[in-house]
C-alpha cells in the first residue's frame, strides 16, 4: 500500500547534454542578467576564465577562491567582490565547493545562481547551504540559494580524475540511499533515487576505466542530477549525520568520507528499511545485500574503503560516536552509541560491512 505523503516540487530548470555549456549565454540572458560573477576553485581557474570569456560583456569577472565547506571568510570576501563589481548574478562552475560559494552569496545578496557542475556531488539541485566558521559547519535550507538554472554538460567532467569521479559519485549515491528510507520519502522521489543509483553504479566502472568515455560521463551526470534532486526533497539520516560529524570534527575529506561510510551506514539500516533494500537491489543489478555490493563497488573502483587511510586516528572513534548520537534525528533503525561505535570501527579498519 502507498503510505500517505505530501510532496512539493522544486523549480528545477535543467539543460542537459554534451555541449550544453554553449547555451550558457542564453540562460544568463533568459534570467535577465547582464553582469554575472563567475565562481570556481583555484584549481579550475582556467575553466572559470574560459567560461567568462564565452560570456563576453555579460561577465563581471572571475573569482577563483572557492574552498571546501565554504569558510566564512571566503564567503565574506566573495560577497564584497560581487557588490564591488556590481554583479547581478553568479555562474558557479565546479563541484559542491564552487556552488556552495554561490549559495553563500545568494543567502545574503539574493543573487540568482546558474550552476555548471563538474563533479557528481549534486549540490546544484538543492536549497541546502553550508558555512564553516571556527571549525564548525552550519547548514540550512533556503530556497533563495537554489540555482535557477543548471547546465549539465558531460564534457565539463572529462577532466575530473578517476578517484574524484568515483568518490563524488558515491556521495551522490548516498543521497539516493538515504532518500529511500527518509521519513519524508515519496513515491516520485523514490523513483528518482532508484534510477539515480542505477545510472551512477552502472556508469562508474566505465568512467574510471576510461575518463574520456563521454557516454559513461553523461550517464553518471544524469544519475548525479537525480540523486541531487533526492537530497533536495528529503531529510537525511544516519549516514549524512556521521559524515558531517567526521568532516566537521576531524576535517576528513568530504567525498572520500562518504565513500567509506556509506556501505556501513546502509548495512546498519538495512534490517529496518526493507523497501529501500528492494529498490537498491534492483538498482545494483539484483544484489541481495546492497551495502555489501556498494563496498565491493568501491573496491573495484579503487576508491578508499577505510577511515584510517583518510587520516582518522582509531582513538577518535568513541568521540565521533558520542557526537553522532548527541542530538536525535530521524533514522529507520534506532541509533545507539554501541551500534555507531561498532559501525565506525568496521569503517575505520576497512572491513566489509556487517551483515
Ligand atoms: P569540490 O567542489 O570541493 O571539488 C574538489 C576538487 O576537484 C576541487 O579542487 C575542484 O576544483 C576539482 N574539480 C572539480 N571538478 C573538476 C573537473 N571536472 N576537473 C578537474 N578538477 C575538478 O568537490 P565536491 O565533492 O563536488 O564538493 C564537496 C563540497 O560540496 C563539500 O563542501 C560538501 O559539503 C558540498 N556539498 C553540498 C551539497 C549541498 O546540497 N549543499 C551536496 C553535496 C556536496
Amino acid at each position: 500500500m502507498i503510505a500517505p505523503f505530501s510532496y512539493q516540487a522544486l523549480p528545477m530548470r535543467v539543460v542537459f547534454g554534451a555541449g550544453a555549456l554553449a547555451k550558457l549565454p542564453d540562460e544568463v540572458a533568459a534570467l535577465g542578467l547582464t553582469r554575472v560573477l563567475v565562481l570556481c576553485s583555484p584549481e579550475q581557474e582556467d575553466t572559470g576564465r574560459a567560461v567568462a570569456a564565452a560570456l563576453g560583456e555579460r561577465s563581471a569577472g572571475v573569482l577563483a577562491e572557492a574552498r571546501m565547506h565554504v569558510p566564512v571568510e571566503v564567503a565574506r570576501r566573495a560577497r564584497g567582490r560581487a557588490a564591488e563589481l556590481g554583479a547581478d548574478g553568479c555562474v558557479a562552475v565546479g563541484g559542491g565547493s564552487a556552488i556552495g560559494l554561490g549559495k553563500a552569496i545568494a543567502l545574503e545578496h539574493e543573487l540568482p545562481i546558474i550552476a555548471v557542475p563538474t563533479t557528481y556531488a549534486g549540490s546544484e539541485m538543492t536549497p541546502v547551504w553550508g558555512l564553516t566558521e571556527g571549525g564548525q559547519k552550519r547548514t540550512g535550507r533556503d530556497l533563495r540559494v537554489l540555482p535557477r538554472s543548471v547546465l549539465y554538460d558531460p564534457e565539463m567532467t572529462l577532466s575530473l580524475p578517476a578517484q574524484m569521479s568515483a568518490t563524488s559519485a558515491m556521495n551522490a549515491i548516498a543521497h539516493a540511499v538515504e532518500g529511500l528510507y527518509a521519513p519524508d520519502a515519496t513515491p516520485i522521489v523514490s523513483l528518482m533515487a532508484e534510477e539515480g543509483a542505477r545510472a551512477l553504479a552502472g556508469a562508474l566502472p566505465r568512467v574510471v576505466a576510461d575518463g574520456s568515455d563521454i557516454e559513461a560521463r553523461a550517464e553518471a551526470q544524469y544519475g548525479a542530477w537525480l540523486c541531487g534532486a533526492v537530497l533536495a526533497a528529503t531529510t537525511m539520516s544516519l549516514h549524512h549525520k556521521l559524515c558531517h560529524t567526521l568532516g566537521g570534527t576531524l576535517d576528513l575529506p568530504h567525498a572520500p568520507t562518504h565513500t567509506v561510510v556509506l556501505p556501513h551506514a546502509l548495512a546498519f539500516n538495512q534490517p529496518a528499511a526493507p523497501q529501500a533494500v528492494a529498490a537498491l537491489s534492483r538498482a545494483l543489478g539484483g544484489a541481495s545485500d546492497p551495502a555489501r555490493e556498494l563496498w565491493e563497488l568501491a573496491g573495484r573502483l579503487d576508491a578508499p574503503r577505510s577511515l584510517a587511510e583518510l587520516g582518522m586516528a582509531e582513538a577518535d572513534i568513541p568521540r565521533i560516536a558520542e557526537l553522532a548520537v548527541a542530538n536525535p534525528y530521524a533514522n529507520p533503525r534506532p541509533v545507539t552509541r554501541e551500534g555507531i561505535e561498532s559501525l565506525l570501527r568496521a569503517a575505520w579498519a576497512g572491513e566489509a560491512p556487517a551483515r
